[in-house]
């Protein structure tokens, strides 16, 4: 069996399990059961999003946008956070309501049991997502899995709380569990908010692999080869990095290329797929951008005179 029908397959249960939850909360009227079916809405949403934007992240550079489309994935999870905030907010709104003017909930054990029902599906769907992941070693399917595995927790307490409101007495118990379940979903909409800022401004790579870029520059820095001013981004499953290379003033530009090659083909290799960018320089200069931001102005140099500007004939 295909990737793809592994996934198929979970997002076909899903709406069924949400259907159910969506019974489960019409004939109780419970917020728990209604926070409950929210989640799972929210995780669907959310993993279609994801797979149409995927698609758009994977399209090669073109000339439009000759940096490729990876940052497009900030969009899928800044607008997926977005939306699960709002959902968040709704439920909060509505428990809130609840915990102040207290109302009976109805039909709990038949509620419990639709529910029970939905997170026996969810369970064995994400029994055997867990089975392919492990057979076809695939990472988006076992994290699809885990996320399922964490609905059916997320269940297995609501139903609980659910079924002690009619047993206890206790009212407030449900919009209670609501809450809860809310914040859950609002912790889950901020990191998503957080990975898309995170990408807009331009984060750094992680300090791992930052560590493993200075391993790769330490086998090549010599008392004549010396790196500075290494920047690197992160945009979507693209890693960009830009440094400097100081070299002695007197060796040819063909040595200088030959290095600048080999330490480019290194840090590829190290991480593939990363966008490396390798400014030459002399030992004892820098480039004019770098002058400039330690308040030192520009000098003059006599060797490359730019040709002057261009006059429209008079
Ligand atoms: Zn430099």
């Amino acid at each position: 069996m295909q990737a793809r029908t592994y996934l198929r397959a979970s997002l076909f249960a899903a709406l069924v399990v949400i259907s159910l939850k969506l019974l489960a909360w019409k004939v109780t009227g419970s917020v728990g059961f209604l926070s409950d079916a929210m989640e799972s809405i929210v995780n669907v949403a959310a993993a279609a999003f994801a797979l149409f934007i995927v698609r758009i992240a994977e399209a090669p550079p073109d000339a439009d946008h000759p940096f490729g489309h990876t940052k497009a994935e900030y969009f899928s999870s800044g607008a997926e956070g977005l939306l699960i905030g709002v959902a968040a907010a709704l439920i909060l709104v509505e428990a809130g309501q609840r915990l102040t003017q207290p109302q009976p909930i109805s039909a709990v054990p038949l509620g419990a049991a639709i529910s029970a029902l939905a997170t026996a599906i969810n369970l064995g769907v994400a029994l055997w997502m867990l089975r392919g992941a492990k057979r076809l070693r695939s990472i988006v399917i076992e994290a699809d899995a885990r996320h399922l595995m964490t609905d059916v927790w997320t269940s297995v307490g609501v139903i609980i709380g659910v079924l002690l409101v009619p047993v206890t007495g206790w009212l407030w118990l449900d919009p209670v569990i609501g809450i809860i379940v809310a914040l859950h979903i609002l912790r889950e909409a901020f990191s998503l908010v957080k990975r898309s800022v995170d990408g807009l401004m331009d984060k750094s790579m992680t300090d791992a692999d930052l560590a493993e870029l200075q391993t790769v520059l330490d086998r090549f820095r010599s008392k004549d080869m010396r790196f500075d001013h290494v920047r690197t981004r992160v945009a979507g499953t693209r890693r960009f990095v830009s440094m400097h290379l100081h070299m002695p003033g007197q060796w040819s530009l063909q040595r200088a290329a030959n290095c600048r090659y080999s330490v480019e083909k290194a840090l590829i290799d190290a991480h593939p797929g990363m966008a490396v960018t390798i400014e030459m320089l002399t030992a004892g200069q820098e480039s004019l951008q770098e002058e400039n931001e330690q308040a030192h102005s520009g000098r003059e140099q006599d060797d490359c005179t730019p040709n002057p500007p261009h006059r429209a004939p008079e």
